[in-house]
């Protein structure tokens, strides 16, 4: 059996991805060993991170060497199992890489629902979704009542969390890229103010619809809108450092905001986290969102490429903000 597969020929430190970062070749199967599973992929999901995980810049991962698979998770279907967890036919989710064909450990994979939910695995109810969810509640900290700031509001992560925020009873201010966005963030999402700040001054509006009272900020951005925001906190505030996509071009550490000071002056917390760490804690989030979800009380987009072919461009469209919803891609029937 033959397999089309994406290999990481270059690392992207200190530029945007290019399409020479990634070569495709057609390689052939392996024969499967004792707790082996093959998965045919279906749909890849797109993360910010794997940029980084190009560049060896992420320590909570295995590094990355030129020549392997790309890295990636996937959804699927099991064809041919050595593992009686699985059976032919069964959906699952899992690092299964930018390829047709995925030999997988068993105990790497999770069974999923083969249901009007299967795509949402990658999104809402994958790593986005769990990142909105125990970022915001657990270093959040959510208080009926606060004003919730959120950077890349508009994106899978940050739409979810604005919708946390409203059902925890917050006020909702988002900052998202054009008016397009901008528009769907309060109309469907539901946000009370937004930010475009691609066409507008974050700092000046930050100050009009926010002054000193942002008492959450869910950062995915950095940067400058990191500083601005800062500038704007609340007494006993809570930045949460979810991500840094503004800067993850650049190559370089970004020198610290320099209104950091107003967290002593606000007696504020800025924390970090790393999603995986909530791993145990995912199958009861991921079960009161699919409650919410099948309610109507969260929505979620979800921004569909196809084709093999397209699968480094569409990892490209995340730093370009050309994604409008979660960037999946579905995999096409190979020709080989
Ligand atoms: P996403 O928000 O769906 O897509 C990325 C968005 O970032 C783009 O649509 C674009 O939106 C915005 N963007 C790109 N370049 C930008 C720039 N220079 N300045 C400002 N905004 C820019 O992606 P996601 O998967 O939900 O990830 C969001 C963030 O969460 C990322 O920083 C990611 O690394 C982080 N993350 C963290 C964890 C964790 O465990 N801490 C886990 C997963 C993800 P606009 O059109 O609005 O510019």
């Amino acid at each position: 059996m033959k397999n089309r597969q994406w290999l990481i020929a270059d690392r992207p430190i200190g530029r945007g991805l290019l399409k020479t970062d990634f070569k495709s070749v057609i390689s052939d199967v392996p024969k499967l060993s004792k707790g082996q599973v093959l998965v045919s992929v279906e749909y890849l999901g797109f993360d910010p991170a794997l940029k980084g995980w190009m560049e060896n810049i992420a320590d909570y991962v295995a590094p990355t060497n030129i020549g392997d698979i790309m890295p990636g998770s996937g959804i699927g279907t099991v064809i041919d199992t050595k593992d009686n967890k699985f059976s032919v036919g069964d959906k699952v989710m899992g690092l299964l890489k930018w390829q047709d064909l995925s030999v997988m450990k068993a105990s790497d994979l999770q069974l999923i629902d083969d249901d009007d939910l299967f795509t949402a695995n990658l999104g809402i109810l994958g790593t986005p979704g769990m990142t909105a969810f125990f970022g915001f509640t657990r270093i959040g900290k959510p208080r009926a009542g606060d004003t919730v700031l959120v950077s890349g509001a508009a994106g899978a992560t940050g739409s979810l969390v604005g919708q946390l925020a409203k059902l925890s009873g917050c006020r909702t201010i988002g900052i998202a890229g054009g008016p397009k966005k901008c528009q769907w963030l309060v109309d469907e999402i539901g946000y009370d103010e937004v930010i475009d700040y691609k066409n507008e001054t974050v700092r000046h509006r930050l100050k009009d619809i926010c002054p000193a009272s942002v008492d959450v900020f869910f950062d995915n951005v950095g940067g400058s809108i990191l500083n601005d925001a800062l500038a704007q906190i609340a007494t006993n505030a809570r930045v949460v450092l979810c991500g840094g996509i503004s800067r993850y071009e650049t190559g370089q550490q970004p020198t610290g905001p320099g209104n950091y000071f107003n967290l002593i002056f606000r007696r504020a917390s800025m924390e970090g986290f790393i999603v995986l760490d909530y791993m145990s804690e995912y199958p009861l989030a991921r079960k009161r969102m699919k409650q919410w979800i099948r309610s109507g009380t969260i929505k979620y987009k979800e921004d569909v490429q196809e084709g093999f072919d397209n699968i480094p461009t569409t990892l490209m469209r995340l730093f370009t903000g050309q994604n409008f919803g979660k960037q999946i891609l579905k995999m096409d029937t190979p020709q080989i």
